[in-house]
């Protein structure tokens, strides 16, 4: 296992009514080595045993040395009440990182698929700058789709548009499964992320897939990629957010 450290909370930022981006610091005052994709564990005491929590690090790289991630309140959820009453200085014990949905250097697919609903899409922020680099492939097509429920649950959405503005190969959508959509604009679609399935047809052997967040998207979507078009487990990386 990882080692423990103490991480003190700098800062917490609104992102949607449900979801808070908390800013943390080691006191030990070291940088956390971690590959995008990774996430942490926040170790919050109790008797007999301590509660674990895992968070996908949405940490830029390139940005800031802070251990960042979002986090979605659940009512009476054992870590949402306690995360959710942090304040700055407050000091709280981590572990990490762990986990394996990272990009892989040596894989050159012709479309990355970087699935989410929610907060599953933070993984995909702390990726950007390696992205940028993987984009200057002009073969390649990035594709990032965002599941949430209504227009307000968008998060880091003036990240990926600006993103987006800036690299032509880099496709990003965001999918509502409740919202109206009134006056819809061009990155936004109706319904759940899966959608976007039938719509840009994903194609076994040229493509690969990551799907974070919901497990009922991901086991969904998996379903789907596997009976539909043959896909592998091979082929498709998942990070179901389970407590
Ligand atoms: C690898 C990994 C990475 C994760 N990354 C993130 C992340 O970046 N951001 C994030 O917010 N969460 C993330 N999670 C989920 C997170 O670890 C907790 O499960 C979540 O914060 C709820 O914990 P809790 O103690 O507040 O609720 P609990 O006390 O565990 O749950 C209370 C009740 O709410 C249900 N519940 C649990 N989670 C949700 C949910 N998300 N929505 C609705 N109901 C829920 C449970 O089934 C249970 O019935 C991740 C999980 C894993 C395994």
């Amino acid at each position: 296992m990882a080692a423990t450290f103490t991480v003190e909370l700098n800062e917490v930022k609104t992102l949607t009514p449900n979801v808070k981006h908390f800013c943390f610091r080691r006191v030990d005052n070291t940088t956390l080595p971690f590959i995008p994709g990774q996430f942490v564990s926040i170790h919050f005491p109790h008797e007999p045993k301590e509660i674990r929590r895992s968070y996908s690090i949405a940490t830029i790289p390139t940005q800031t040395d802070d251990i960042e991630f979002a986090a979605s309140y659940v009512a009476g959820g054992f870590a949402s009440e306690r995360l959710f009453a942090l304040k700055p200085g407050d000091q709280v014990a981590m572990s990490g990182p762990y986990g394996r949905l990272i990009l892989r250097e040596e894989e050159a697919p012709k479309r990355l698929w970087l699935i989410a609903t929610g907060t599953g899409v933070t993984p995909y922020r702390a990726m950007l700058p390696m992205l940028a680099e993987k984009l200057q492939n002009t073969s390649l097509q990035v594709i990032l789709l965002l599941g949430v429920q209504y227009r307000q649950d968008g998060l880091y959405l003036d990240e990926f548009l600006a993103f987006a503005n800036q690299h032509a190969n880099f496709l990003f959508r965001v999918y509502y499964s409740r919202d109206d959509l009134i006056s819809q604009k061009a990155y936004e679609y109706k319904g759940y992320v899966q959608l976007a399935f039938t719509d840009l047809n994903p194609i076994k052997g040229e493509d690969i897939v990551y799907l974070c967040g919901n497990p009922h998207m991901i086991d969904e979507a998996y379903a789907w990629l596997k009976d539909e078009k043959q896909f592998e487990a091979q082929d498709v990386r998942r990070e179901k957010y389970v407590s």
